[in-house]
């Protein structure tokens, strides 16, 4: 392929000599004569044309002018020779003038913008003299005719010649096919010499009504500038417009566009906020159904997959499961004592362990504090269960590295198998609770429901019921039993001990009912009544009773009394009320009660001792006690639990212990009153002990009012198990029982 510069210098090559040919042929043909003043005129005026009366159409690339009207008509009045000419200066001087008004214009295309003149010309000159031999004869015969298929001719070689030459010369430079170039410019060409023709014909025509006049030429020519002014005018108007209308319609894109950018901003943004949305609805949906410390299910999601299993096991009775319910042992005491934080990692570490050990298509669960479920689906059998309970309970109770230090904790376990026969989810969730409860009553490691344990929590939740009634129906009676001063045997005091006269059961024990109204919060206001009546009581004994010390009265507090708030005030009022000595009052708590949340358990009992009441230590042995915390409360009594008392003379290690507690009492200047005395030998034991008081049936059993009346009028009747000689003699075991007094 040869290089577009190549084949441009080629193409001038061959045109010009062409070229050259052309106007030699017309200089030759041009004599001076024929240069007269119309061929000036008409040289002036289409020059001047062609450089200033040129319009550009709108929205097309097409320039009219009227010189090409003026080369046609010189044509038909000069000849082909002075045309020529004409056509090569009107061509050089209006590429010049496109020249001077900045346009870049190379020499090059000038130079073959003159040949493409001097080439058309002359092939139409030829082409007229072939076809009509001369112009002169076609315009003798004064036929409007012929003169149309001259001017016709002339104009359509002129065409030809010129757009086939101008559309080599541009399919060149612009590297494409010739026909596209030629076909695109097709219309502008036709336009440009159509015009030509018609003005040349019009002016041709108007020149032959009166003699050739250069004046007449003027005037025409001027008619015809105006017009064309006119119309270049109402071109310019129409341009205007339509560059008006384009910017319009620019604008009109941009701002399409910029509606598009907004939109899709917008569309992105909503998607966006959809997002959000969407996440914080999961969020929501994950907060609801999960718990926050451990990340496991809670219990709303527990529950609705439980709902639905047991839909399904209606449907397909093939399906089975089972729910397991777990509490974790002593775990409140982990947390008060150890701290919040310790508490809830140990909750996270069981969380893992039992995630770990559950199989992915099994549920755990998190309901509240150190309660969790579990649902197994899909058993063998009812030992998969059991056998999964049993690895749960001991993974469970593995010790667990916190802080680290060991930390120890147990789960206990109510299994219920799921069946259709169920009512409703809540069911079986409740069976496995109170299996749970078995578990935790009989120290197994899981317990599974049966029938027998509802019947029991019915029963429970009847005595619960009964319990609210009990306080107004005045169901409670106080039993007071003697507490005695081991060192003379004589009576000291009572600690009152509850009863309940159940209308239909008859007399219930404070075991049975204490939990209950400890877990209603009943226990607050039956504490008050209890205490209000046996201060009231003891007032009234002392009063009778000639003893050398005022008798006291030991009550017992519930531990879920103990943080309450309003319990200084309770026990002030009492006191105010009944008039009793403070002193003469004595609150039991359990070891367990002040030792769960120790740092409060301090403050409390320092206000409590504002009172003046004295304080005990309840059962003491038998809790989860720390020695450390014991010489900060301040507190006066220690009791040690009657399960020590009663294996002392069994059990050489329980009789450590009571000596120990003793001696730990004596240490921190605490008297000691011990529980479940029985025998003489026990007596006799504590009293070497140094063990400042007792209670036990050895001395009597809790006794109703009356009863306790008539033992106040005979204050001498445990003299006589007092020993004869100053050193005791230990009886021999045989003897115990016949030692035993009778109540
Ligand atoms: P506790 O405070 O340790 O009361 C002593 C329990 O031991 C009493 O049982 C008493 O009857 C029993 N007992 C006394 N001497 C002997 C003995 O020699 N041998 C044997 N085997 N038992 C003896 P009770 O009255 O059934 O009370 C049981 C528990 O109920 C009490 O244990 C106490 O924790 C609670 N309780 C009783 N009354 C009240 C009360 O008014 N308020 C509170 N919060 N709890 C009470
Ligand atoms: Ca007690
Ligand atoms: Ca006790």
């Amino acid at each position: 392929m040869l290089s577009k510069e190549k084949s441009i210098n080629i193409f001038i090559a061959v045109l010009t000599p062409l070229a050259i040919a052309a106007v030699v042929w017309a200089l030759r043909g041009i004599s001076a004569d024929k240069i007269d003043s119309g061929v000036i005129t008409l040289a002036v005026l289409t020059v001047f044309c062609s450089c200033y009366l040129r319009v550009q159409l709108p929205r097309v690339n097409i320039h009219l002018t009227i010189s090409d009207g003026l080369i046609i008509l010189s044509m038909l009045l000069y000849g082909g020779e002075i045309t020529l000419m004409l056509a090569v200066i009107e061509t050089t001087l209006a590429s010049l003038n496109i020249l001077r008004q900045g346009v870049s214009i190379k020499p090059k295309t000038i130079v073959l913008n003159s040949y493409f003149a001097a080439l058309s010309v002359f092939v139409a000159a030829q082409v007229v003299s072939l076809i009509f031999v001369s112009v002169e004869v076609v315009r003798e015969r004064n036929n409007l005719t012929a003169d149309i298929w001259l001017v016709a001719l002339m104009a359509g070689a002129m065409f030809l010649v010129n757009s086939i030459l101008v559309a080599i010369f541009s399919s060149l430079k612009k590297e494409r096919s010739f026909w596209k170039v030629w076909s695109d410019n097709l219309g502008s060409a036709i336009m440009i010499y159509v015009t030509g023709a018609v003005v040349a014909l019009a002016i041709e025509k108007a020149l032959t009504i009166e003699n050739i006049n250069i004046y007449l030429i003027a005037a025409v020519v001027g008619f015809f500038g105006i017009v064309y002014l006119t119309f270049r005018k109402f071109i310019d108007d129409l341009r205007k417009s339509v560059d008006k209308a384009k910017q319009a319609e620019r604008e009109r894109a941009e701002q399409a566009e910029k509606h598009v950018d907004e939109l899709q901003h917008y569309v992105a943004e909503l998607e966006r906020s959809g997002e959000a949305l969407q996440e914080s609805h999961e969020k929501f949906r994950h907060a609801a159904y999960h718990d926050g410390l451990t990340g496991l299910p809670n219990r709303n999601y527990f529950m609705d997959t439980l709902k639905s299993l047991l839909q399904a096991s209606r449907e397909n009775s093939e399906i089975n499961f089972a729910v397991l319910f777990l509490d974790l042992k002593s775990f409140k005491t982990i947390n008060d004592s150890l701290g919040h934080s310790l508490g809830d990692r140990l909750i996270k570490n069981v969380a893992k362990r039992l995630a770990s050990l559950v199989r992915e298509d099994d549920m755990t669960a998190r309901f509240s504090g150190d309660k969790f479920g579990i649902i197994l689906t899909d058993l063998l059998s009812r030992d998969e269960a059991t056998a999964f309970a049993d690895r749960l309970a001991k993974r469970l109770s593995e010790p667990y590295t916190l802080d680290g230090r060991q930390v120890f904790t147990s789960a206990k376990i109510g299994i219920a198998y799921g069946n259709s026969k169920y009512p409703e989810a809540e069911d079986i969730l409740r069976d496995a609770d109170i299996a749970m409860y078995y578990a935790k009553d009989n120290e197994e490691n899981y317990v599974i429901f049966d029938q027998k344990m509802h019947i029991r929590a019915v029963t429970r939740l009847q005595l619960e019921t009964d319990l609210r009634f009990a306080i107004e129906r005045n169901e409670f009676e106080l039993f007071y039993q003697p507490i005695v001063s081991l060192d003379t045997a004589s009576l000291s005091g009572f600690e009152a001990l509850v009863r309940w006269n159940h209308p239909q059961r008859g007399l219930v024990p404070p075991n049975e009912f204490i939990p209950i109204s400890e877990s209603t919060g009943l226990i607050i206001p039956m504490t008050v009544q209890i205490l209000h009546s046996a201060c009231s009581q003891v007032v009234k004994w002392q009063a009778k009773a000639k003893t050398a010390e005022p008798l006291s009265i030991a009550v017992n507090l519930s531990g879920k009394h103990f943080g309450h708030p309003a319990l200084v005030e309770q026990i002030k009022t009492v006191i105010a009320e009944t008039g009793i000595n403070p002193e003469s009052l004595k609150l039991e708590l359990t070891e367990s009660a002040v030792m769960d949340n120790a740092e409060t358990a301090i403050l409390m009992l320092k206000q409590i001792k504002e009172t003046g009441v004295r304080v005990s230590i309840d059962d003491f042995g038998t809790g989860y006690s720390s020695l450390s915390y014991l010489h900060r409360f301040p507190i006066d009594l220690l009791k040690v639990d009657r399960s020590f008392v009663s294996a002392m003379e069994e059990n050489t290690e329980n009789g450590e212990i009571v000596r120990t507690v003793i001696a730990l009492a004596k240490a921190l200047k605490l008297k000691v009153v011990a529980e479940g005395i029985e025998s003489i030998h026990q007596f006799h034991q504590l009293r070497i002990l140094g063990c400042e008081y007792g209670q036990g049936y050895l001395f009597s059993k809790p006794l109703p009012v009356a009863d306790i009346e008539r033992l106040l009028a005979d204050n001498t009747r445990w003299q006589n198990i007092l020993p004869t000689t100053a050193m005791p003699v230990m009886p021999q075991r045989s003897d115990i029982s016949h030692l035993r007094l009778a109540q």
